[in-house]
């Protein structure tokens, strides 16, 4: 399923999905959830002729894959846990009083860049985000204050709390680099949230470089193409940078101050494997310049993506062949031992792999 999102890139996706549209192409998805189910070209071992993945999975696939590329800053947003999500399905309301999460599960992320990928994730240190906020000429004491005492939530409140008349004054005074990554046309647009941007750790990742985002994150993604793996789940409260609604109460209080999780990969057998501690998925990136098999171990949910070239998955059922933007899911839902399967390419795959977390 291909979203066409204002801030995707002009046909960023078109090596993946429907080519040249001269359109932003922001998102293309591989999984279940009801807000972008994946069609179905050819199925083994289940009901025959299915059209969606959720006629197979019924609405049980625990992850869901993507790729994004993005041509300018997304919102600025935090994602709930499993029980948070739970708790908060109803009671949890945007700054209109309308409720906000779409579903019961928890979203937690993790992003592979495929292109330079700039986001922003995370706060910096209590004397550096004091000191941004003093340099706005007194505007923000307060919540300069707040922030030099850990009370990030408490400072993003009372920042929030400026109008875009009182923006428009203070806006020529924020951080040249804040300026220039977030772009004249967000600028513009005199949100307070920019100030938030402003106390944001910056994080620059290099082609095949990870970065884990668990829920409690806060995050905005700034410009790059990647893949994107998260639990099934569509629920994201909305600080700011956006013209969607936004759930300030909401995000503040299940944002956590978590450091940025950099995931160094592990090479394994030639599969480069990134694993977040704590994360109940892992992903694999596979890349072949001659024709390899690469054997992976079971889980109970694999996605298998073909990047730039064709890829044959081989499990306990058969044999399916992606071409370039199609995926294979392999789901052993069930089965008490998880078979491996083999994967055969002479380019680049991703292969994304459910995982038990210890608890
Ligand atoms: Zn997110």
């Amino acid at each position: 399923m291909l979203k066409k999102y204002d801030w995707g890139t002009q046909d960023g996706l078109r090596a993946w999905a429907q080519g040249v549209t001269e359109k932003p192409q922001a998102e293309l998805w591989y999984g279940d959830h009801p807000s972008g189910d994946s069609s179905v070209l050819e199925a083994l071992g289940g009901p025959a002729n299915p059209s969606t993945l959720n006629e197979l999975t019924h609405g049980q696939a625990p992850l869901l894959l993507k790729l994004i590329s993005c041509a300018r800053a997304l919102s600025i947003q935090v994602h709930p846990n499993e029980a948070i999500a739970k708790e908060g399905l109803t009671s949890f309301k945007t700054d209109a009083g309308e409720p906000v999460l779409v579903d019961s599960s928890g979203k937690d992320e993790m992003l592979l860049a495929l292109s330079q990928f700039d986001l922003l994730a995370g706060f910096v240190d209590t004397g550096t985000g004091a000191q941004i906020l003093r340099d706005f000429g007194g505007a923000f004491d307060a919540a300069a204050d707040a922030y030099q005492a850990g009370d990030v939530p408490e400072a993003i409140r009372k920042i929030m709390q400026k109008s875009a008349l009182q923006m428009r004054r203070l806006t020529p005074l924020l951080p040249a680099q804040i300026a220039f990554d977030l772009g004249k046309e967000v600028i513009v647009s005199d949100d307070s949230a920019l100030v938030v941007a402003a106390l944001m750790q910056r994080v620059r990742l290099y082609p095949g470089e990870a970065i884990h985002v668990p829920p409690g994150t806060v995050h905005a993604y700034i410009g790059g193409t990647g893949v994107e793996l998260m639990t099934t789940s569509d629920n994201v409260l909305r600080i700011g940078l956006t013209s969607k609604p936004r759930a300030l109460e909401a995000a503040l209080s299940v944002m956590r101050l978590y450091p940025v999780q950099e995931v160094p990969p592990v090479v394994s057998e030639g599969v480069k494997v990134f694993s977040p501690q704590a994360a109940p998925f892992e992903l694999r990136d596979i890349a072949a310049t001659e024709p390899s098999s690469f054997e992976l171990p079971g889980a109970s949910y694999q996605v298998v993506l073909a990047l730039d070239g064709p890829c044959e998955v081989v499990t306990a059922h058969g044999r399916l062949v992606c071409e370039v933007g199609q995926a294979a899911v392999v789901s052993q839902v069930g089965d008490l031992a998880p078979r491996p399967i083999v994967v055969l390419t002479s380019a680049r795959a991703v292969a994304a792999s459910s995982k038990q977390v210890a608890n």
